[in-house]
């Protein structure tokens, strides 16, 4: 993608394989050195890194221009606004986090034992990121992994590589390298990455890799968090407000060209609106872009051949019409965004995750048929967005389940920077962001004290139990 700054960033660099196993060794042994386990020391790193993406964010915003085309309204507002809000939420309730926690309803006996529970950091972790959101989606597990008091090894995506270039500045710049460091590179990095031990590896991206990696896992029981993407279903009812609905959902199709691993794959739209919802889209996608979506200087690119190629074959597959958008410019990597009506779940429109500005409508006849129909297509997808009344809406939550949901909305749930994020069942599994952060790196270890004096009531557990006052 074309440069518009001055800023300069370095090529894109592989780690040398042969250090992968020594990074690893340095982490594990500055975790027995104890010092990531102070409080105050992970308050340091964070505000240290507070500073650095302040510092370098006109750097990121140019890297995300380069990788994605990424406007620096979207850069400013999802990615390094985002990180910066994560750091000073977490700088601001780590020690409440990180004290000990009181148990509730603790009967009175176990109450003299003092019993408490440890916020204990899980150890040396890696952590593996995706090209998205290249600077959130890798900050902010990164934040968690130092709010804990775990050094983290960050293995940001090679699909966007000049960000993981600023990455790897950031870290190098502002933290301790003893316990803070930047792989760059492709999978055979992120295999030797996969052979040494962590105490946790969190992953973002497809499906298919997080099976690589949690069978990698598995052999040493290592536990996994791993942040996934879903065939999204949306719903869109008669009685839904269509210029509303079609300006929110054209909203999540067109943030980073949709991709978006919350966006919307197939809209569920009733019969009856049909057409008006299509009229209304239509409408306001001309709203959006008066000179066409390839002329927009807010509108992102796709972040590669591969992936345009990927998105090209599901429309040149699909048996549905194009009824918004339709524009391709490989050259460009360009995808305008492009509704496709279908009339079949069967449709390669919606038995693929598009992850990008492609989207498919489906017609339904009730509900409950499309409830179906989608729990068909993902039963478990990421995120889930309901257009209706409110006893439609239950319905929808009530039948189906998702990572997170919107309702009226197409994924502002996961627009709010301290409620947990994660998906479920094949979407996902674990979650983070803000306090479930901390709490996905750290051990919540139950510690009880058992005062001497006590042994006289506890004398009823020692054998011979024909001494006890306790008669069968
Ligand atoms: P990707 O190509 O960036 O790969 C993700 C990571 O896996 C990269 O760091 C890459 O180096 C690594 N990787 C690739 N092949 C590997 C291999 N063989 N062994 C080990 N590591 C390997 O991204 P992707 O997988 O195309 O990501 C897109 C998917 O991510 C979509 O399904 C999307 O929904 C999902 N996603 C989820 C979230 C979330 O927060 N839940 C966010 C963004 C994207």
């Amino acid at each position: 993608h074309k440069t518009t700054h001055n800023i300069k960033i370095a090529p894109f660099e592989a780690t040398p394989l042969d250090e992968i196993p020594k990074i690893a060794a340095l982490h594990r042994s500055t975790f027995k050195s104890q010092k990531t386990k102070d409080v105050q020391y992970r308050l340091v790193q964070l505000r240290k890194l507070y500073w650095g993406l302040l510092d370098l964010t006109d750097k990121f915003v140019e890297s995300m221009k380069q990788d994605l085309n990424k406007s620096a309204h979207e850069s400013h507002m999802m990615e390094v606004g985002w990180a910066i809000q994560d750091c000073l939420y977490t700088l601001q309730h780590l020690e409440k986090w990180a004290a000990d926690e009181k148990p509730e309803d603790v009967a009175l006996q176990y109450s003299m034992l003092n019993p408490r529970i440890r916020k204990e950091p899980l150890g040396a972790v890696l952590i593996i990121g995706t090209y998205n959101f290249p600077v959130n989606l890798n900050v902010c597990p990164l934040i968690g992994a130092i709010a804990a008091g775990c050094p983290a090894v960050l293995k940001p995506s090679e699909g966007a590589p000049a960000t993981a270039v600023v990455l790897k500045e950031l870290v190098e710049k502002y933290l301790d390298p003893e316990a803070y460091t930047v792989v760059n590179g492709y999978v055979p990095e992120t295999t030797a990455l996969l052979n040494e031990k962590w105490e946790k590896i969190f992953y973002t991206g497809g499906v298919n890799v997080a099976k690589i990696i949690s069978k990698k896992a598995a052999e040493t029981l290592t536990p996994v968090t791993l942040e996934l993407g879903g065939k999204n279903p949306a719903f869109v009812s008669k009685y839904a407000d269509l210029p509303l609905t079609a300006r929110r959902l054209l909203w999540g199709k067109t943030v980073n060209a949709g991709q978006i691993c919350m966006s919307a794959n197939t809209v569920h739209v009733d019969r009856e609106i049909l057409d008006d919802f299509i009229r209304v889209l239509d409408a306001t996608y001309k709203e959006f872009f008066p000179n066409g979506a390839k002329a927009s200087p807010d509108f992102a690119r796709v972040v590669n051949q591969q992936h345009f190629d990927r998105m090209k074959k599901m429309l040149d597959n699909t048996k549905g019409k194009i009824v918004m958008g339709g524009e391709t410019d490989r050259d460009d990597l360009f995808i305008a965004p492009t509704a496709v009506l279908v009339d079949s779940a069967d449709d390669s429109m919606v038995q693929e995750e598009s992850f990008g500005p492609i989207w498919s409508i489906l017609p339904y006849d009730s509900l409950d048929s499309a409830l179906n129909v989608a729990q068909e297509i993902d039963p478990t997808p990421l995120s889930l967005m309901t257009f209706g009344r409110k006893a439609e809406n239950d319905k929808v939550l009530g039948t189906m389940t998702s990572g997170g949901a919107s309702i009226n909305d197409a994924y502002m749930h996961g627009a709010i920077v301290n409620m947990p994020f994660g998906g479920v069942g094949t979407s996902g599994t674990g979650a983070y962001r803000g306090k479930a952060s901390f709490d996905t790196f750290s051990h919540r270890r139950t510690v009880t004290e058992t005062p001497g004096w006590m042994d006289k009531l506890l004398s009823v557990r020692y054998m011979p139990f024909s001494q006890s006052e306790l008669k069968q």
